[in-house]
């Protein structure tokens, strides 16, 4: 029976240590300060925008809240985006996605000042990563290495399958695991015999947004099992939040699997908060 990787408490030592740095930064005249922007009045998004807001002001990073109504244009987005890049109080700037269908989210992730990238998503930081320069990587891969190390998941020369390649998720966590000298395959949607390519990892990493597409057959006995998806399914008349993976009976092969709920997801949160404070230290000092 597999170990449970708990990323609750997990998130909430790398709170704890954020926090502390926070006060360090405060104690030396830095206020980490995190400018969130959101457009129009998706309730998904509202919720995900509070929950970040709530947990980086209970730690002491100051957020700046801006909403703007649905029918704001690209132009007039990109003159607040600039307003902040240019504001020295801003350390990190999130947009949160999606957009409006009339705006390119492409043009809107370029127009963030790449120091201010907390996201890890400006061609940028993509480019620093593939270079080995981790300061802003997307929080969710950030997540799930410091999930590994906490529990001491040797990396190097471990055959790492991740299917999903989102550069929000699959290609930078592939980068991640190169970096730490993995040998690292990455699957999608055009993958052949995907079962039998995921059957050879030491460390398979799901991030599709399929409910329970990983069977049993797909894992090695061993393997650790980190699985990314966030699904709501209604079974039995409940709503309920499952992964990728179909837990039970990859529970029985793994050696170490994640939760859904409780694995990855709550430690995105928590580097959105790290990486907020990695901006501020970086501005503050630049070298
Ligand atoms: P995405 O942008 O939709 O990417 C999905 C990836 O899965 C694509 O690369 C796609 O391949 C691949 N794919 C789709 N169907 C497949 C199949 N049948 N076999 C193999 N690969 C397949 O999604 P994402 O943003 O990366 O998110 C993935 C999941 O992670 C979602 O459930 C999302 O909610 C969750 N997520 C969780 C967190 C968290 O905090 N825990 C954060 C972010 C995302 P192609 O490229 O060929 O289309």
């Amino acid at each position: 029976m597999a170990q449970l990787i708990d990323g609750k408490k997990v998130a909430e030592r790398v709170i704890a240590e954020v926090q502390a740095e926070v006060k360090t930064l405060k104690k030396n005249g830095v206020v980490p300060t995190l400018a969130v922007v959101l457009v129009g009045n998706d309730p998904a998004s509202r919720i995900y925008v509070s929950n970040k807001e709530r947990k980086a002001k209970q730690i002491g990073i100051e957020t700046r809240e801006h909403v703007l109504p649905e029918s704001t244009s690209e132009s007039e987005l990109l003159v607040l985006v600039d307003q902040l890049n240019r504001d020295n109080k801003v350390s990190g700037i999130l947009v949160q996605f999606p957009l409006p269908k009339h705006m390119n989210e492409d043009h809107v992730r370029e127009a963030i000042a790449p120091e201010k990238d907390v996201d890890g998503l400006h061609p940028v930081n993509q480019g620093k990563l593939l270079s080995g320069d981790e300061t802003l990587v997307p929080c969710t891969p950030r997540g799930i290495i410091r999930l590994l190390d906490e529990y001491h998941i040797e990396l190097k020369g471990k055959h790492a399958v991740v299917i999903g390649r989102s550069a929000l998720v699959g290609k930078p966590l592939a980068h991640l695991l190169l970096n730490r000298h993995a040998t690292v395959t990455l699957c999608h949607s055009r993958t052949r015999h995907l079962h039998e390519m995921a059957a050879q990892a030491d460390l398979l990493c799901v991030a599709v947004g399929k409910s329970r597409l990983v069977k049993e057959n797909f894992i090695k006995k061993g393997a650790v099992v980190i699985d990314i998806g966030i699904n709501r399914i209604t079974e039995n008349g409940k709503i309920k939040v499952v992964g990728d993976v179909d837990f039970e009976p990859a529970e029985k092969k793994a050696s170490f699997i994640t939760p859904v709920p409780g694995g990855v997801g709550p430690m995105t949160i928590a580097m959105l908060l790290l990486n907020t404070v990695n901006a501020a230290k970086k501005q503050a000092m630049p070298r």
